[in-house]
């Protein structure tokens, strides 16, 4: 049998040096339109072996693990710094490749993506992404400047254990704790912001002294690759981050599967969650989960209508709706409800949709798929009784734009306001009383995130902390800073991105006795 295998293996192999790997259109092979490529996946001796080989390498005999934690913050600063540098080029392969605004790109994606190695933000971004107007130009021009202060970098030499007094009849002893790091750690993620998501992996992951396999979303894999070419010039050793484009169930799959890996960190939906949850269980690794979302957004009655509409209108047409946190729930107080849909259908309908490299609010959904789901969820819901108020078709003919959408008279168990739609479409539902809302709001699969807008200090008391959710935005939405964690209750999740409990996911914790002579202190 083995022969007969090696014999295939030689005629494969024979075969591939003739073998066609353009598109075939018209008789001929040609080059994709967009001169992309990707690897296929030889599942018998996989392709993607070597990246975990080369981490595992890195890891078990290499520096990064070895050096101090200090040296490791210098080089991440030196990565976030780079960032810095190329923040402008880094911004336009992030709005070539998924379609969002490229000033978007400018003020937060990447930005905050260096932010996670080192902070190196103004207050501008924050401020502008609290009041939720992203078009403002004061932003677009705050330099980035390298010596605020450090985030996971600044960790880098902070990751210490403690001393235990112990008591024990069988003698005296001390005890401490090491945090060491887990090992190779392979880190899956979606495209709804590439560069982001990649640095809430990676950044804690390298802090913490492990080396990485990354496989970046197949829609948008350039900037992880950019990201890549920045590593080595940082100076992080050879092994340490390894990025492999490629398809979930090849890439990914392998990732999941392969005995070299330690650890799985995945970003995405609830569906492939649950995936690469049964792939850790069969090898008893540790699984980070941050997945999807149906936030509630809750607005009070006695509120500012048109700071509302606009701070809502914000919270779920941020990135085309393409957030998991996505504000998709929109309950608004009866006393309020038809003066705020009038409005909220007006600001919708006033949205700029056009090409990202133009003065826009919203450029393409990121590919043909999410274009049919959407306009799938859009004909459901009228055929479920939602009432239409704007948009609702393809905007244009070309290229995946989606018109601005708002329904209202959304009911708890219309598809809309159950399932994640991840597009521009926007869900009012009307409630009349606090504890009816709180009942309703949490009546979900999920629990990401939330918000509340209220001026009345016992609405926001009560709600928030009966909210099922790891995030609750009061008076503002999709805040977010490095510091304070993320993640999800429920179906959302397993865990915390960002901040010191991020760190958690990427140490393990030893503990060492030592025997003490009976007489020593
Ligand atoms: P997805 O689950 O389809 O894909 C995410 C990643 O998983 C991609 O890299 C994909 O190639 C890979 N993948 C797919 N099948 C796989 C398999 N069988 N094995 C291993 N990997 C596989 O999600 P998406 O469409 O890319 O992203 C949108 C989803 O991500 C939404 O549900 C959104 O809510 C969620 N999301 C969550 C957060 C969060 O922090 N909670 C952040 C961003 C996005």
């Amino acid at each position: 049998l083995a022969s007969f295998w090696r014999a295939i293996s030689t005629q494969a192999a024979e075969a591939l040096k003739t073998q066609p790997s353009q598109l075939f259109i018209d008789g001929k092979f040609v080059d994709a339109a967009s001169g992309k490529k990707f690897d296929v996946l030889d599942p018998t001796n996989s392709l993607y072996s070597p990246a975990v080989k080369a981490a595992r390498r890195a890891f078990d005999k290499g520096e990064w693990p070895r050096m101090s934690g200090k040296q490791r913050g210098q080089i991440m600063y030196r990565l976030a710094e780079l960032i810095d540098r190329h923040a402008e080029e880094l911004a336009h392969i992030e709005s070539l490749d998924n379609g969002k605004p490229v000033f978007m790109s400018k003020v937060a994606d990447i930005p905050l993506s260096a932010e996670h190695f080192s902070r190196c933000l103004g207050a501008g971004l924050h401020a502008c992404l609290l009041v939720g107007v992203l078009a403002c130009s004061p932003c677009s021009s705050v330099p980035p400047s390298f010596s605020l202060c450090k985030y996971f970098a600044g960790w880098a030499d902070k990751l210490h254990g403690k001393t235990i007094p112990t008591d024990s009849a069988f003698g005296k002893f001390f005890a401490y704790t090491l945090h060491e790091p887990i090992g190779v750690v392979g880190q899956i993620i979606p495209w709804n912001f590439p560069l982001l998501m990649l640095a809430w992996k990676v950044a804690p992951a390298l802090a913490a002294g492990n080396c990485v396999v990354l496989k970046p979303a197949e829609q948008t894999p350039l900037n992880a690759l950019r990201f890549a070419q920045l590593c080595n010039e940082a100076g992080i050793p050879p092994g340490t981050v390894n990025i492999l484009p490629g398809f979930g169930p090849t890439a990914g799959g392998a990732i999941c599967d392969h005995p070299g890996v330690d650890k799985l960190a995945f970003t995405g939906s609830t569906e492939i969650g649950k995936l690469i949850m049964a792939a850790g269980a069969k090898r008893v690794v540790p699984v980070s989960l941050e997945l999807g979302g149906k936030s509630p957004l809750i607005v009070d009655k006695n509120v500012d209508v048109d700071k509302a509409v606009e701070d809502t209108h914000f919270a779920l047409f941020f990135n085309h709706g393409q957030c998991c946190a996505a504000g998709s729930r929109t309950f608004v107080h009866a006393d309020i409800y038809d003066e705020f849909v009038e409005k909220a259908a007006k600001r919708a309908a006033q949205r700029k949709v056009g090409d990202p490299f133009t003065d826009v609010e919203q450029g393409p959904q990121v590919d043909e798929d999410q274009l049919k789901k959407i306009l799938g969820y859009i004909d459901i819901a009228q055929r479920e009784g939602a009432r239409l108020l704007t948009g609702g078709k393809q905007h244009g003919q070309k290229g995946y734009f989606v018109e601005p959408t708002v329904f209202a008279d959304v009911t708890d168990e219309m598809t809309i306001a159950q399932e994640e739609i991840f597009g521009p479409v926007q869900s009012i539902l009307k409630y009349h009383t606090t504890e009816e809302v709180i009942e309703r709001a949490n009546n979900n699969v999920y629990g990401l995130a939330s918000g509340i807008i209220s001026n009345d200090v016992n609405f926001i008391n009560t709600v928030s902390r009966s909210l099922k959710a790891g995030t609750v935005w009061v008076n503002c939405y999709n805040v977010y800073d490095h510091a304070v964690p993320f993640g999800g209750y429920k179906m959302s999740g397993i865990g915390r991105d960002k901040g010191e409990y991020a760190l958690e996911h990427y140490t393990q914790t030893k503990a060492v006795y030592q025997a003490l002579e009976p007489n020593q202190p």
